[in-house]
């Protein structure tokens, strides 16, 4: 196994117990195994640099405190700085919720619109877009006690529609009925209409993917998105598809502007990296993890824990 990053640099300032204040030579040899802890946890290499660097200033020049190791006081850097970037603030920041239980009732999701609310679900073709098109609906009907209604707007793959409507059945959502031979245009603003004349509060549009990111694909996104004007845009990516994942995200945010990020498989052997990828590249917020196939397997996205998995 591995040693924790906590040892590693633990082993390093052990030769350091005289009080004062860190200096950069002994700031600089601990970083260099945080930049392998990242490395190793799938983080980008530029957002890798930014992170070390942004430590480093921190680090440097500041007093070793009687109470506590030097190498406990840089850990301690390290995790609040990666804390702080995984949260966001500034002004593409989440809101952070006042406890736990705020963020479960609002899911995640912002829904300060008007009723129906459009919320969008982009992503490549397998990320997990349909499953959490659904499970996001189901959190919404039991914690924020909102009436959804879930539309596909995949018409490029022919079972696409007829899966979220399985999905709706088995987790008791309503799905747009579907009519063969619409464009997802038309989809959207027929599901729009559905949800005014429903008295629904929410309505999700799952959108098709692609095996990468194409100009057909972005082009229909900016449709779609001019028809149906969300309120959210969420982005499904699979955490285990580490760079790619980072790269996805940074176009789907520059060319059709997204809101937040729901990422899936978190249930896998990834660190976590790509979150801390995503966030940083994209500035938006991660919202939700996917933690497992079935339907209740979704989690509120909470900085603490994945930093924690991310520094080992
Ligand atoms: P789409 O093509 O993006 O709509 O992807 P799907 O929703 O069809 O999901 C593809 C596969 O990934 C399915 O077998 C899902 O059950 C699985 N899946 C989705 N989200 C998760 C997750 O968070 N964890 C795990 N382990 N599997 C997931």
């Amino acid at each position: 196994m591995f040693d924790t990053l906590q040892e590693r640099l633990g082993s390093i300032f052990e030769g350091l117990t005289k009080r004062g204040a860190l200096s950069e030579k002994d700031v600089s040899e601990a970083m260099r195994e945080v930049r392998r802890a990242l490395l190793e946890a799938d983080v980008a290499l530029p957002v890798a640099r930014d992170f070390i660097k942004k430590v480093t200033e921190r680090a440097v020049g500041q007093e070793v405190l009687r109470s506590v190791t030097p190498g406990q006081q840089v850990i301690k850097i390290v995790h609040d700085e990666m804390v702080a970037m995984l949260a966001g603030g500034g002004e593409e920041g989440a809101p952070a919720p006042s406890s736990d239980d705020a963020a479960d009732d609002a899911a995640g999701i912002d829904l300060a619109a008007v009723a129906p609310v459009p919320v969008m679900m982009v992503g490549l073709q397998g990320s997990g877009k349909t499953t959490s098109t659904a499970k996001v609906a189901i959190r919404l009907r039991d914690k924020a006690k909102r009436k959804v209604l879930m539309a596909s707007l995949d018409v490029r793959r022919p079972a696409a529609q007829e899966q979220l409507k399985v999905l709706g059945e088995q987790a008791g959502i309503d799905t747009l009925p579907i009519v063969a031979g619409q464009d997802p245009v038309a989809i959207a603003r027929r599901a729009m209409e559905a949800g005014r004349l429903g008295g629904y509060d929410v309505v999700m549009l799952d959108t098709a993917g692609r095996l990468a990111v194409d100009e057909a694909l972005m082009a229909e996104m900016a449709e779609i998105k001019s028809a149906a004007n969300p309120h959210e845009i969420l982005l499904v990516a699979d955490s285990l598809t580490g760079q790619d994942a980072v790269n996805t995200a940074d176009l789907f945010n520059k060319r059709v502007g997204l809101t937040g990020i729901v990422l899936t498989r978190a249930d896998g052997d990834g660190r976590g990296g790509a979150a801390l990828s995503m966030r940083a590249v994209t500035g938006k917020p991660i919202k939700l993890l996917g933690t497992g196939e079935k339907l209740d397997e979704m989690e509120v996205f909470r900085a603490e824990r994945v930093a924690g998995r991310i520094l080992g």
